[in-house]
């Protein structure tokens, strides 16, 4: 059952009125692909690249509700899971102006660097602004971009942090303050790396500023299932937006995940994925309104990349939100997500990975 990609090169996506899910798309088993598409270095790699910032310092005032400590901790978790190498965790360059301003605004991209942004401003985006506020962004952003890198040469990168999918043009929000995905997915377009490229963003929260960012850009397809009633109250408009309502399930979600990633398939024959893998969809998520087990996001997961494998699609992921009172049940999410890269993309060299996974993510 081999999808054939020559055959969607040709198809426009945008505006094609196909806005929202269609429950009635057949379903296409995901499962049932098995002569997978081959690309390069791929084939022969034995793990993954791991881009992380934590280092840089965001500093907060104590008792703030943003959960910074899960990204220290999900590189010691990885580092002690002994499927990785220390020589696997790589610090990114800092995202340059350049690449920075492909997404965004030349006045914004000045306040945020000189620290002139007003209370207004400051208090959308959620934290205060400090020179490594700055900094932090720009790496975060920058690992990103060294994620889409090392995915379209070895199949798949990782960035243990991003999916800062609510920085719009001109502003900051719900603690984001450069949109990674927008402005990987535009160097990607802009180095000639990638032709076509989807975003499928899996945090609770819609992926607004992603979806604003890219409304004209052909090449580049959005994508995201979020909670109807959550955060962003005000939505725009992806290629494909899927709309849960609060308490929506393992199945029910699993269900809708499916049939979208028909949608993008058919619609957006991607060289390149970003994938934002939140964990906020996880029940037991502050902010999530969901249910989601961590079963059934560590399922999501495979589901999401072993789809972009059978595709050819080489895949870039990052971590995008996790609000659970438990911090580390959002580090365990992460940490599966990370593993479940490692197993879908490793094909030599790690044939206990599906093991270490299994232990690793309980
Ligand atoms: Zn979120």
């Amino acid at each position: 059952m081999r999808f054939e990609r020559a055959a969607f090169f040709s198809l426009p996506f945008k505006g094609e009125g196909l806005r929202k899910t269609n429950l009635s798309v057949k379903r296409r088993a995901t499962q049932h692909y098995t002569n997978l598409p081959q690309w390069g270095a791929c084939r022969t790699r034995d793990t993954l690249k791991l881009f992380y910032a934590d280092h840089f310092v965001l500093p907060l005032p104590e008792g703030h509700r943003f959960p910074m400590v899960k990204y220290a901790r999900l590189r010691a978790r990885l580092l002690a899971s002994a499927l990785f190498h220390p020589d696997d965790f790589v610090v990114p360059d800092a995202a340059t102006d350049e690449a920075i301003l492909r997404a965004h605004d030349a006045a914004y991209l000045s306040r945020v660097a000189e620290g002139s942004l007003d209370a207004a401003e400051i208090r959308r985006i959620g934290f205060p602004w400090s020179p490594g506020m700055v900094e932090r962004s720009r790496r975060s952003a920058g690992a990103t971009l060294a994620a889409c890198r090392a995915a379209l040469t070895e199949g798949c990168g990782v960035n243990l942090a991003g999916g800062t999918h609510h920085a719009h043009r001109d502003f900051g929000s719900g603690f984001c303050v450069f949109n990674d995905a927008a402005i990987a997915a535009l160097a990607m377009r802009a180095e000639g790396r990638a032709r076509r490229i989807a975003i499928i963003d899996c945090d609770v929260h819609q992926g607004d500023g992603t979806a604003a960012i890219l409304r004209d850009k052909p090449d580049i397809f959005t994508c995201s299932l979020h909670g109807a009633k959550n955060f962003p109250f005000r939505k725009q408009t992806s290629d494909l937006d899927v709309e849960l309502a609060d308490g929506t399930g393992d199945e029910d979600y699993l269900k809708a995940l499916e049939l979208a990633l028909e949608q993008v398939f058919t619609r957006a024959a991607p060289d390149l994925v970003i994938y934002l893998a939140g964990a906020d969809p996880y029940s037991g998520d502050r902010l999530g309104r969901l249910d989601l087990s961590i079963e059934g996001l560590a399922r999501r997961d495979l589901t999401v990349l072993s789809t972009c494998r059978a595709h050819g699609s080489a895949v870039a992921v990052a971590m995008a939100g996790g609000y659970a009172s438990d911090i580390d049940d959002t580090v365990s999410i992460h940490v599966a997500t990370v593993l479940t890269a490692a197993r879908v993309f490793a094909d030599n060299g790690n044939r206990d990975a599906p093991a270490r996974l299994t232990t690793e993510s309980r």
